[in-house]
């Protein structure tokens, strides 16, 4: 049986005494969310953290899902279960239902938080895609206060991300623009995996000319789960099949996927073309 390393345990009961707690343990300790990342990691030994700190008693900061000057405010704490229950995200953000609906099962969904998701910063994660896709904002505090960190300069490398030791991910933050849709396509090997590969778009129309895209892609190898150049080639076209397609085709070409086990590079690669040309076609008639 695989055993951490003995480790120091505190449970927060406020963000502000979570950020005295970080910053009484030092850059050893880490917070502890759903654990569905970190405790594998720690019986492996992949991370031996001196403290964990407890942040699931601060439901009542960082748990909530709200409508708040324009923008949709999903606090770190939100469980995968509760966002894809939540309609206040799904109605106007179908894709966090198409997501939500595919990542990983119920028994990690029940517990597993989009901080958690974010934080752990793995290549293959879905809710990076979606948010890259989104153009969220990430909110991080600290005990000088809090910044906002576009969600597209959030992950800095594999596994490392803009959050600093005594930091905490404290929400995400989406501008709710009216005349925009949403969709995220997914292939898995099997029910409840990681991705093969995945893409989610976002597209706003005005006037019969698509004003704003935002394609995320995840486990392709795509900087900061993102495809730029594929966004630049939509915006101001109108939305249709060619123009999707060859958005699908330049996400594509801008990826760098590496062989696995979920598969070899050029399959990965014609999965983002066909899961971004999918995706963006969902969300044109989601409008
Ligand atoms: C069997 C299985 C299948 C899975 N399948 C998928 C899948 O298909 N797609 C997918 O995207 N994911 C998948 N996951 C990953 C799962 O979604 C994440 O493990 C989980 O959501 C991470 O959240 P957590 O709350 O458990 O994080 P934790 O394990 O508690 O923490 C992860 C990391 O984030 C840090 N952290 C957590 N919260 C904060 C915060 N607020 N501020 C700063 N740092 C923080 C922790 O210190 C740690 O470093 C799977 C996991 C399992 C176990």
């Amino acid at each position: 049986m695989q055993v951490p390393a003995t480790f120091e345990y505190e449970r927060a009961d406020s963000v502000t005494h979570a950020l005295e707690l970080l910053e009484r343990y030092g850059p050893e300790a880490r917070v502890v969310a759903g654990g569905h990342s970190l405790i594998p990691m720690m019986k492996l030994r992949l991370a031996q953290p001196e403290a964990l700190i407890d942040i699931n008693g601060l439901a009542a900061e960082l748990g909530r899902i709200t409508v708040e000057g324009g923008e949709l405010a999903i606090g770190a704490l939100v469980r995968h279960a509760e966002l894809l229950e939540s309609t206040t995200a799904t109605d106007p953000f179908p894709i966090f239902r198409d997501a939500e609906r595919v990542i990983a099962d119920p028994i990690v969904r029940n517990r597993g938080t989009v901080g958690g998701s974010l934080c752990q910063g793995d290549p293959s994660e879905d809710l990076s895609a979606v948010f890259a896709a989104l153009h969220a904002t990430a909110v991080i505090q600290g005990q000088g206060g809090t910044r906002t960190v576009p969600v597209r300069q959030f992950h800095e490398g594999p596994y490392e991300t803009a959050v600093g030791p005594g930091q905490l991910l404290i929400q995400l933050r989406v501008p709710v623009t009216l005349g925009t849709g949403s969709a995220y396509e997914k292939v898995e090997r099997r029910v409840g995996d990681w991705p093969v590969a995945a893409a989610g778009a976002v597209l706003t129309v005005e006037d019969g000319v698509i004003t704003r895209a935002g394609i995320g892609l995840t486990a392709v190898g795509a900087a900061h789960f993102c495809a730029p150049e594929a966004e630049e080639h939509l915006t101001g076209r109108p939305p249709g099949a060619e123009a999707f397609a060859e958005a699908g085709r330049i996400a594509a070409e801008h990826c760098a996927p590496s062989a696995d086990q979920r598969g070899p590079a050029d399959y990965k690669r014609h999965l983002a073309a066909e899961l971004t040309r999918r995706a963006l076609a969902t969300a044109a008639g989601r409008i």
